[in-house]
């Protein structure tokens, strides 16, 4: 019925002849391995006819947007491509969407009447399931959808739309004040991701806090266009925490008192207006004006609106309504909310989903003209990436290196998630800093209360200093009881180097290559990931390196019953060189599980022989535990108590102070007396009493929330998926891992167990299109890298699950 009401329109447009079934089985494709995709040719031309142009794009269309996620997004690509060799006037794009649909609608009726006559023919039924999946998805707006259209060719969202907004910029300045008082010098509030100090939980935002406290100004104006974090009822959020939640704002806000009268700033007549508990009064207004009609809505307003019957007309300047109480407006701060928009059957939304911004900010563009006010004033203006990029490509140095093809920028964070400027949700399964979670609002408080009070350095006593070096000590093997505070791993490794030298009187330490233990002169001394890239000076002579104990790559494989002690028996050569260069050995230090050489834990036995013959020539044992320390591996507290053995000297790192600048050597008395006989310790900022609180806090965290515990459990749970991952894609050579100390090592095949970089470099530039972060490693860079927050739950472990499942599936498609 409604289609047939469309014809006479339909018959106006123009005509030519066309192929009428453009389906994709009839749509030729070469697809080559060395050569991009490309259509090729159409067959089936026993259905041309001379018929509307757009009825051809339609037919396309139909089939090429079942079932896919984003119908609407596809439609308008498709369009849009098509426009570009072959432009559409508005008229043929009104149609293109009821087209589509009819085409739906004779398909499923026609197959069914000849599946009657060919039952045994699969062909004639094949689009019949997906075509009523469609027809019947619910959500699908036909005004939203034509604006998409017209936008994605580069038309005005509708075609009054450019009068219309000339006319109220025209008349700016000249509209009746709805407050009955100028605006102008009302404040702006700050209701977006960044600038919001709510909601703290970005997931678990009560009614209270959404009614926007905070302001006490009794005036002032909320954004159009902002992304606001505040929208986080089930309402905003899709069926998962990755889907996107409706965050920007497509009207303007009005804060004021509650009662304020409500004039009208021109005149109007009402279309509906209505009052419900919880939401407060509505109110629709259509305007006819020279250049055209539009419509205001009025939201959260007094019960009084509900009399307004559709017809009563408002004259410029007359007090239609009040601003409601916050009782009946869901708890809410009282305001007004004035949308504007081209037409009235818009649904009204009063966010967008972000990614929709474009078009949703076109169909309900900002009413600032009609409160007198400039549209900046009002206009959320996001901070743009590519200034962002452009600026750091001119004034930071060239191999201060972005993740992703596509960099991302992120505003917020909580626990394991990230959140970009618009509110959108990101998984992080990569960052190991913040260790007990992202933004932890004990550790904000501490950072508060203590800068509030003193921030001083360890030339002063604190009782914060005893409190962080009990906490401390008392996870570590007895014996190791002197502790050092500084504000990088780089700095707690030199400080290691220098300990073991004052202690040996050796010089010359021994560690395994690819290792990686921070970027100062001596930090990348001892580390071959950096010392041996291209434009470095290479291996010092006081360094020996050995091989990593990687029994899948290296030299000694899992199925050696020997391979542990052929590594450890590496140390002896080592030695030889020592000793034959005139060296005396100082010590030995090795990532217990080497992390940028390819997630790697060594075989047990590896680090007891290793430390057994560093020891027999009078070298020390250091552990660096900045990666694996702190809980991480679920089982074990350190990596060294998985191999058995005690280190003299460990080093954490990045984890301890979960984003503040901290990091710590612990080490025997002994070794610390004979450093101590060498010229003052002192580091300004190392051991603040910031520092020390904020250390002490995270180790508390990780015992009181069960942190070590969960990241056993979901470290378990992550690698069962992943090993199933395993038995489905041959892509993937190796899973390994303890805790959230997790690596996937890809290769072209398993067999030659090649590495697979290009691999690794799609499947992290995928899950980032998926919004979930993960890293990638090793020599050959293809080893894939999670390494989550240790607050990471269920449902994201199996998330970063099921988007690997489908990275990995595009490899081999
Ligand atoms: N050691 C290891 C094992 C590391 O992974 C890192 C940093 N990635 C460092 C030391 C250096 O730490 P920082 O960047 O804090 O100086």
């Amino acid at each position: 019925d409604r289609f047939s009401r469309l014809l006479p329109t339909l018959k106006a447009l123009p005509v030519q002849a066309v192929h009428n079934d453009l389906n994709d089985w009839n749509v030729l494709i070469r697809q080559g391995v060395s050569c991009p995709s490309a259509i090729t040719g159409l067959i089936d031309f026993g259905d041309m006819i001379r018929a509307p142009v757009i009825c051809d794009l339609a037919i396309l269309a139909a089939y090429a947007i079942l079932d896919r996620d984003d119908p609407e997004q596809t439609l308008a690509a498709l369009t849009a491509g098509y426009h570009s060799a072959c432009p559409l006037g508005g008229a043929e794009l009104a149609m293109l969407w009821p087209l589509v649909r009819m085409r739906l609608a004779v398909s499923v009726v026609n197959s069914t009447i000849e599946a009657e006559g060919r039952p045994d023919d699969p062909y004639v039924t094949i689009s019949q399931a997906p075509a009523w999946r469609l027809l019947e998805r619910p959500g699908l707006d036909d005004g939203r959808i034509l604006a998409r259209l017209r936008l994605a060719c580069g038309l005005p969202v509708a075609p009054e739309a450019p009068a219309i907004l000339g006319w109220l910029s025209a008349n700016r300045g000249n509209f009746v004040p709805i407050l009955g008082r100028d605006l102008a010098d009302v404040p702006v509030g700050d209701l977006s991701v960044s600038g919001s100090i709510l909601p703290e939980n970005p997931f678990a935002l009560t009614a209270a806090e959404a009614a926007m406290p905070g302001h006490d100004a009794p005036l002032w104006l909320g954004r159009h266009g902002e992304p606001r974090l505040i929208y986080t009822g089930l309402a905003f959020i899709g069926a998962t925490k990755s889907d996107n939640r409706r965050t920007v704002h497509l009207g303007i806000d009005l804060f004021a008192r509650q009662g304020s009268a409500l004039a009208a700033p021109l005149a109007g007549e009402v279309m509906r207006a209505g009052y419900e508990q919880g939401h407060g009064g509505m109110v629709v207004l259509r305007h006819e004006t020279g250049a055209g009609t539009f419509f205001t809505l009025w939201r959260h307003l007094a019960a009084d609106c509900a009399r307004l019957v559709p017809g009563t007309r408002i004259a410029a300047g007359e007090v239609f309504t009040h601003i409601g109480h916050p009782d009946g407006n869901g708890g809410r701060a009282p305001h007004l909310h004035l949308q504007l928009a081209f037409h009235d059957d818009t649904g009204w939304p009063g966010v967008a989903d972000p990614d929709d911004r474009t078009v949703a900010l076109a169909r309900f563009p900002n009413p600032a003209a009609l409160l007198n006010l400039p549209d900046e004033k009002v206009a959320f203006t996001p901070e743009s990436e590519v200034e962002l990029l452009d600026y750091r490509h001119n004034h930071f140095a060239r191999n201060l290196k972005l993740s992703y093809h596509a960099p991302v920028m992120f505003l917020r964070g909580w626990k394991h998630h990230l959140f970009d400027q618009w509110g959108r949700p990101w998984l992080d399964a990569y960052n190991n800093v913040p260790h007990v979670g992202h933004a932890h609002p004990r550790l904000r408080a501490i950072a508060a209360d203590q800068l509030g009070r003193m921030n001083a350095n360890t030339r002063y006593l604190h009782p914060a200093q005893r409190a962080f070096a009990e906490k401390l000590i008392s996870k570590m093997p007895k014996g190791l009881e002197i502790c050092f505070f500084v504000n990088s791993g780089s700095e707690a490794n030199e400080l290691a180097l220098r300990l073991a030298r004052a202690a040996t009187g050796g010089y010359d330490i021994i560690t395994p290559d690819h290792g990686y233990h921070g970027n100062t002169t001596g930090a990348i001394d001892i580390s071959a990931y950096k010392f041996n890239k291209p434009g470095m000076t290479g291996r010092k002579p006081w360094v020996h390196l050995v091989d990593v104990a990687d029994d899948y790559r290296g030299p000694f494989r899992a199925d050696d019953p020997d391979c542990a002690a052929q590594y450890a028996a590496q140390v002896d050569d080592a030695l030889k060189r020592v000793a034959a260069r005139g060296g005396k050995v100082a010590g030995f230090i090795c990532e217990t599980f080497p992390s940028v050489g390819g997630q790697i834990i060594p075989p047990q036995g590896y680090l007891a022989g290793v430390y057994a013959r560093i020891r027999a020539a009078g070298g020390l044992c250091i552990a660096d535990e900045v990666q694996t320390g702190l809980g991480r591996l679920g089982t074990w507290y350190f990596a060294f108590e998985q191999q058995g053995v005690t280190p003299d000297i460990v080093v954490l790192g990045k984890p301890i102070g979960n984003g503040h600048p901290l990091a710590a050597v612990v080490t025997t008395a002994e070794i610390a007396r004979r450093f101590a006989e060498g010229p003052e310790f002192f580091s300004t900022f190392g051991g603040s009493t910031l520092s020390c609180r904020i250390g002490k806090a995270v180790l508390d965290i990780v015992d009181e929330e069960g942190l070590q515990q969960n990241a056993a459990g979901m470290g378990t749970r992550l690698l069962a998926g992943l090993r199933t991952l395993q038995d489905r894609h041959p892509t993937i050579g190796e899973v390994r891992g303890l805790g959230l100390f997790t690596g996937v090592d890809l290769v072209k095949d398993r067999e030659s167990r090649t590495p697979f970089t290009a691999a690794a470099d799609h499947v992290i530039n995928r899950l980032r299109d998926m919004r979930i972060l993960i890293g990638r490693e090793g020599p050959a860079d293809n080893v894939l890298k999670i390494r989550p927050p240790l607050t990471i739950d269920a449902e994201g472990v199996d998330r970063i699950c099921v988007a690997l499942d489908q990275a990995l599936a595009e490899l081999s498609a």
